[in-house]
């Protein structure tokens, strides 16, 4: 079962049971387009109390809003009551939640695009906002008046330049001008719900054009305070170098490419991202110019190309000389890397090392700093190539010492 047949499902029985029920928002969008969605919505007339009852199987997790969840088949579909929402404080959250009829729930959605039902069971769109005009016009537009709307939540700043860059519609202008001069705003919203809509825009095929938007409007400087501007040309044009599916990384990482790696990291602290991501980021960020030494040694080779992201690295790197006015240099430096890659075969980047730390304490080692220094010149001897037997690492290793002097006696 899909989505959306279990949507239906769900709508089918409200109705047996005489409550209006219809696929909401998104997904009414989506399939007027001919686009895949993914979450198929119900919005009804019945109360979370009702639905709670009816279903065998839910979820209470946002009742006190009418939102619930219920569990068709192992899918999981949000049912929520029609409701107004009024009395926004601070530009986050609605004070207050009130169950209504239809015409009003769509009026609290923030695009008339987004605003629209669908009834499956009689086949026809109910559409109070004008969505229907606003897809053929291929605009996003606040239901509403713009500076009102964005006023009661300013992501939905953000969420007018998310839905632009994904479905390539233009932003309406009335909507646009509101943005920009509301654009400051959007620092009162948290780190989590501003990466989850940043997100949106820069994994997209259409990133470049949704930053140019994010830059233009101002909500750019507003999340990432001292963006320096000039920059922001280098790094739309490296963001429409990248290949079309990325991480949310390696796209930060090209919004920062003209930027030093300790500013950006400090500039994303906001966004909350995970341990890995921001191990991920640091990692492009920090070993950016790398890859240009295309002689490095072949020790180092391995070492790097046995990095989980070596291969962002690659790409980064390769969309920013590409970017660049004078990049071709640095394009053929790749080239020769990739081929010295392929070349390697599928040599073992990480083998064991020949000897470990016992070993060499057994040859006369002493522990301390310089057996450290001791393995790690032994294993850059090893990848490359220059050991290859365990004998051959015991006779290199004891020059070492020698020369060192760190023999025990
Ligand atoms: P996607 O396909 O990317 O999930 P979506 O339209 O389903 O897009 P969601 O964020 O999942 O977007 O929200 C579902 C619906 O809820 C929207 O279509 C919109 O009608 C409404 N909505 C969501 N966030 C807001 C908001 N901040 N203000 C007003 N309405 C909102
Ligand atoms: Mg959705």
């Amino acid at each position: 079962m899909t989505n959306k047949q279990a949507a239906i499902k769900i709508i089918k029985r409200l109705s047996r049971d005489g409550f209006q029920a219809l696929l909401a928002g998104g997904c009414v969008r989506d399939m007027l387009l001919g686009r895949r969605a993914h979450d198929f919505d119900v919005a009804t007339d019945a109360a979370p109390a009702d639905v709670v009852k009816i279903f065998k199987r839910t979820l209470k997790v946002g009742a006190k809003f009418g939102v619930v969840i219920v569990l068709v088949e192992g899918k999981q579909i949000e049912v929520a009551t029609f409701r107004t929402e009024t009395g926004y404080v601070d530009g986050r959250h609605p004070g207050r939640v009130k169950f209504a009829g239809a015409a009003e729930d769509a009026g609290r959605r923030d695009f008339t695009i987004n605003g629209m039902f669908y009834d499956p069971l009689r086949r026809e769109v109910i559409d109070y906002v004008d969505g229907q005009a606003d897809l053929e016009k291929q605009i996003v537009r606040t239901i509403g008046k713009p500076a009102e709307r964005f006023g009661e939540d300013y992501l939905r700043m953000l969420r007018a330049v998310r839905f632009s860059t994904q479905l390539g519609f233009a932003i309406e202008p009335g909507t646009f001008s509101a943005i920009c001069s509301n654009a400051k705003k959007i620092a009162r919203i948290s780190g989590e719900r501003i990466a989850i809509e940043l997100e949106g825009v820069l994994v997209n095929p259409n990133r470049s054009a949704g930053v140019s938007m994010l830059v233009k409007s101002g909500l750019a400087e507003a999340i990432f305070p001292g963006l320096p501007f000039r920059q922001m040309k280098l790094a739309i044009k490296v963001l429409s170098q990248l290949r079309k599916k990325v991480d949310f990384a390696l796209a930060l990482a090209s919004l920062f490419s003209g930027c030093e790696a300790e500013f950006a990291l400090e500039k994303c602290r906001i966004l909350k991202l995970s341990r890995s991501q921001n191990k991920h980021l640091k990692f492009l960020l920090t070993n950016r110019g790398k890859l240009l030494d295309d002689r490095m040694s072949l020790a180092k080779l391995k070492m790097i190309l046995a990095e989980p992201y070596f291969w962002d690295l690659y790409e980064l790197q390769r969309a920013i000389e590409k970017a660049r006015p004078n990049g071709r240099g640095g394009i053929a430096a790749l080239g020769r890397l990739r081929k010295r890659i392929k070349a390697l075969g599928d040599v073992e980047l990480r083998p064991k090392p020949l000897l470990n730390g016992h070993d060499l304490i057994r040859l006369g080692a002493v522990p301390g700093p310089g057996l450290g220094q001791l393995a790690e010149e032994m294993y850059i001897a090893q990848l490359e190539g220059k050991l290859q037997t365990a004998r051959q690492a015991r006779q290199w290793a004891q020059k070492w010492l020698q020369k060192h002097r760190m023999i025990e006696k």
